[in-house]
């Protein structure tokens, strides 16, 4: 298929999916499934480049994949480091993309460090923005969201329709945990993001991630005070 989907036809793939796929299903066997569905080139997978599990599920299910990254201007270094990385080793196609305007120009209209009194507003410019930008070109997207990662997202399905843009969109490690993750990580000797031994279970733009103790809520460490728990990418 290369025409975007309509919603009813999204619905009828979703339904499809809940009688073939269950928690145990491999996460590759989703990726090609929907692959499909709509055309390799029509499956986006998004990642921020916390780890690269998705990543390199997908290169090995679908080579030469479109992966997403949104380059909010506000990375740690060590996160850009591993998407250079990844881009030379992976058998993927790295799409970085950047918000409307630059920091600077975000500054100058706003006002300085927007995130530290509006995050609502800042991820709207800087990541959802240009994320839903992107989106237009595709009719599936696969995100690395997992029900162990929080209690909000204690409910994600491996196959789900994405309401606000009518696409097909796909969880498929939904139902693997920390340990699942850690342990194929190790097995396939994958890339990783060097903050994650610095405490930094949860990793996204800098100003808005701070390590957390062992054994906490691994993504109390973002946007921390602002009871804020998700960018607005999947919702
Ligand atoms: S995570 Fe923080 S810096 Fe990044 S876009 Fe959201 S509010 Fe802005």
């Amino acid at each position: 298929m290369s025409q975007r989907p309509d919603r009813e036809q999204v619905l009828d793939w979703v339904a499809e999916a809940a009688g073939r796929f269950n928690p145990g299903s491999h996460p590759e066997d989703v990726l090609v499934w929907a692959a499909e569905k709509v055309g390799v080139r029509r499956l986006a997978v998004a990642t921020s480049f916390a780890d690269t599990v998705l990543t390199h599920l997908a290169a090995r299910a679908l080579p030469g994949v479109d992966v997403l990254f949104v380059d909010t201007g506000y990375h740690f270094v060590e996160t850009i480091g591993l998407r250079d990385a990844v881009a030379d080793v992976y058998d993927v196609t790295l799409r970085t993309l950047a918000p409307v305007a630059s920091v600077a120009e975000q500054d100058a209209a706003e006002g300085p460090e927007l995130y530290a009194r509006n995050p609502d507003k800042c991820c709207a410019l800087r990541k959802v923005a240009p994320f839903s930008a992107a989106l237009q070109e595709y009719s599936a997207w696969a995100s690395g969201l997992r029900r162990d990662d929080h209690n909000s997202r204690a409910d994600v399905e491996l196959v789900t329709l994405d309401p606000r843009r009518d696409l097909l969109k796909i969880n498929p490690l939904a139902h693997w945990t920390q340990e699942q993750v850690d342990a194929y990580t190790e097995e396939q000797s994958l890339l990783v993001n060097p903050l994650v031994e610095l405490g930094y279970r949860s990793v996204g733009c800098a100003p808005c991630t701070a390590p957390v103790a062992e054994g906490a809520d691994p993504r109390s460490g973002r946007w921390a005070g602002f009871g804020k728990l998700e960018c607005g990418m999947h919702s």
